[in-house]
Order: structure tokens, then C-alpha cells, then sequence
């Protein structure tokens, strides 16, 4: 036998994504032997009945028939002016259609607009908790994530100062999750400002995932980072999945604003990096200018008597009333990350206790501590079911903590 030599990537050790890893595995298995789940892993608005806006699909169908060549590799021209156009209407400064990348989405521009900036040791400032793709991307791009605590103390958003603290000489950017996937903070505009500060005094690159920008509750307002930003550089990133219900399409963005000067080679490393790989899907582009254009779709559901926002009404109450929860209240994305506390959080697990939920009482989420928090007494749930499943979720949850707090 010759010495194999198939051995994977090292740093794969260090790379984590489990709201699709080992226990969605396992849940796998429990299904095949035909055991029901309720499965709250991921923010995948189609499993749970939702369907991209028609508008958008009959955009997709009239136009499939010219979708089969590959596009430029910054997508579409006339499908980037909608992007630019609005990202303009909002106050991004020099928001043009040269700025603007379209990808497979989000995911793929996140790794891209990670690998055209970092040398092997450099930093990237991210929140804790984070959506895990930030860190691993990082990892995998030879780069070092360097967490900034959201505690649920202070409503899961960063004290500026203490971000700023993180700064090395190595430090090259700069992570923001507004609306935050899991926690559900929507950044104050004074806040943001604060941070502007920091990366602007620092040279950082501003990193604005905002995939959840059209999802707030109550009376949060999202403000975009890239208008604060000025002539600082900022990516802000964008797209179907969650604001239009279309994420199994593949279609987002990534908008670079700044003043042209500073932004040096960045521009041109991105689009090298979205030449090596063609072009997004293009079927799925076509979809953009009406998503952008047409009503809004997405406020109905988060304001009173609409969808996201009973379901969410639901979990709140039902943690208000538990015991064993305490939830700072989302504001905004698709998630609600409740703490496990009192008698059932001694000796808490939350890997055992999501695998157990699983195994005892059929409901699939995902431990808090994947996404990179230094506590292990959260779990995330999408707020994507009924209200009344999430009442039946929650009765199974408690339940399984009434067990451990009387062990
Ligand atoms: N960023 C955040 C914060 C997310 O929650 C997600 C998906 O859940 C993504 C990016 C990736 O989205 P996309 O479907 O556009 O790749």
C-alpha cells in the first residue's frame, strides 16, 4: 500500500459551525428511523412555509429564459444600479454599480471580502456571540478571530471602549451584526457612531453584516453603518435570504463605500477573488431589482398581528413566566437566545442539554456556545415556527429543565 497522503487542512480542527454540524446529523438519523423533530437550527425561512414575495419569483421566471451565460463577475450591471441605487437612497456615500459585488449569497462574500484582505496572523475584531461564519472564514483565511463581549447584561451590544482595547498592531478589521444574528440587538445609531470612531482612528476596515436589515420589532430602528462611516472604508453586505424569504436562491451582496483613496487595492482584490469564481447564480439576480423595488414585504411580519411577531411574543412570555429563563429581548433578525438560570443552570451543559432535547422531547436547537461565547448557558432558536409551535417547544424545553433543576 502506498503512503497515503489525503490528510484535510489543519486548521479545520479549529473551524466550528455546528447549527449544521454534529447534533443536525444526529438528527438525521432520528428522522430516518422515523422519529418527528421540531427543528430549530436554522433561520431557513422555506422549512417553515414561508415563500420568497411572488413578485419576486415571477421576476425569476420571466427572465430565466436569458439567465444561462455567466455574468460579470461583480453581477449583473443592471441588477448592481438597484443595489447601488439603494444603498445610495440610504445614504452610503459613492454607492455605485463598480462597488458593488453580487454573490452566491452572503456566505461567499463574507469568505471572499475576508481572503482579499487578510495576511496569514492578521486580526479581525468580531462580536461574541457571532454568527459562526465570521470566525470560521477568518480562521480559514490564515487570519486570527479576536472576540468583543455583547453581554446579555448590557442588552448583547459592545462597549466601544473595550473593543478599542482589543486593537493590536495586527488588528485589521472590524465585524458589526446589526440586527444581531443570535442575539437579536439592533445597534443604537450613537452606538455605531462610537465605533466608527474606533475603526476610523485605528484604520480598521468597517464589516457590516446586515443581512437582517429590513427585521425589527417594536420601536428599533436599524441604522446602516455605511452612512456614519463617511469616507471611512465600510463593506456592507445584504440580500435575499431573510428580508425576502429566498435564501435557498443564493443571491447577495457586498456594497464597498469610502473614499476611493483609501480604499487601495481592496477593490481590485475583490474582484479578482469574484472573477476566480465567475459569477453568482444569475437566475437567482434577476430577483434583486424587484426585490428592491417592490413593497415591502417584511414589516407586516414583524409588527403586531404578524407572523415573526406573535411567534416572538410567544417565546417572551413564556420565558417571562419560566423559572428556568431569562431572554433579553430580541429586536431584531430571525432568533431568540434565552439563558438557562437558577436551580436548572447548576452543572449546565448546553451541548448535553440540546442533545437531550433532541433525544427526549424532539426539538432541535442550537447551543449558545457555538457561536462563540465564553458561557455555556444559552441556546438559540429560530423565531421562524407558529406561535403555537414555539408554545409547544417551550412546554417540552421546560419540562426537560424542570428535570434538571429537581436532580
Ligand atoms: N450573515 C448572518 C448574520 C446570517 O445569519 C446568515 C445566515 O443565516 C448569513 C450571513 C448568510 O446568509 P446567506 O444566505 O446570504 O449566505
Amino acid at each position: 500500500m502506498p503512503h497515503n497522503r489525503l490528510v484535510t487542512r489543519e486548521r479545520l480542527s479549529e473551524v466550528r459551525y455546528e447549527i449544521r454540524g454534529e447534533l443536525a446529523r444526529r438528527a438525521l438519523e432520528l428522522e430516518a428511523q422515523g422519529r418527528p423533530l421540531i427543528k430549530l437550527n436554522i433561520g431557513n425561512p422555506g422549512a417553515f412555509g414561508f415563500r420568497a414575495p411572488e413578485h419576486l419569483q415571477q421576476a425569476i421566471a420571466q427572465n430565466l429564459p436569458g439567465t444561462d451565460p455567466y455574468t460579470h463577475q461583480q453581477g449583473l450591471p443592471a441588477v448592481r444600479e438597484y443595489i447601488a441605487a439603494h444603498y445610495k437612497k440610504r445614504g452610503t456615500p459613492n454607492a455605485t454599480l463598480e462597488r458593488v459585488f453580487v454573490g452566491n449569497g452572503v456566505s461567499e462574500l463574507i469568505d471572499i471580502s475576508l481572503r482579499a484582505l487578510l495576511n496569514p496572523g492578521d486580526e479581525v475584531l468580531i462580536p461574541s456571540p457571532d454568527y459562526p461564519l465570521w470566525t470560521a472564514a477568518t480562521i480559514l483565511n490564515d487570519g486570527k478571530a479576536v472576540h468583543y463581549d455583547c453581554r446579555p447584561e448590557n442588552g448583547f451590544l459592545p462597549d466601544p471602549a473595550q473593543v478599542e482595547a482589543l486593537i493590536t498592531p495586527r488588528t485589521r478589521a472590524l465585524v458589526i451584526i446589526n440586527p444581531n444574528n443570535p442575539s437579536g440587538a439592533v445597534y443604537p445609531r450613537e452606538l455605531l457612531v462610537q465605533l466608527v470612531d474606533v475603526a476610523a482612528r485605528h484604520g480598521l476596515l468597517l464589516m457590516a453584516d446586515e443581512i437582517y436589515d429590513g427585521i425589527t420589532y417594536d420601536d428599533a430602528a436599524f441604522q446602516p453603518l455605511a452612512p456614519l462611516a463617511g469616507d471611512h472604508p465600510c463593506i456592507s453586505f445584504g440580500g435575499l435570504s431573510k428580508v425576502h424569504r429566498a435564501c435557498g436562491w443564493r443571491v447577495g451582496w457586498a456594497v464597498l463605500s469610502g473614499e476611493a483613496t483609501r480604499l487601495g487595492d481592496y477593490h481590485h482584490a475583490m474582484d479578482l477573488l469574484g472573477a476566480l469564481r465567475l459569477c453568482a447564480n444569475v437566475p437567482g439576480q434577476f430577483a434583486v431589482p424587484a426585490a428592491l423595488s417592490g413593497p415591502d414585504t417584511i414589516t407586516p411580519l414583524c409588527v403586531d398581528g404578524g407572523r415573526l411577531y406573535e411567534t416572538r411574543r410567544a417565546v417572551m412570555d413564556i420565558c417571562a413566566g419560566s423559572e428556568h429563563l431569562d431572554l433579553v429581548t430580541p429586536r431584531g433578525a430571525l432568533y431568540a437566545f434565552p439563558a438557562v438560570v437558577g436551580a436548572a443552570a447548576e452543572g449546565f451543559d448546553d451541548h448535553r442539554f440540546a442533545l437531550e432535547l433532541m433525544e427526549d422531547e424532539g426539538v432541535l436547537v442550537v447551543p449558545g456556545s457555538s457561536f462563540n461565547v465564553r458561557y455555556r448557558n444559552h441556546f438559540r432558536v429560530t423565531l421562524l415556527p407558529e406561535a403555537s409551535t414555539m408554545r409547544e417547544v417551550f412546554r417540552r424545553i421546560d419540562a426537560l429543565l424542570g428535570r434538571y433543576a429537581e436532580s
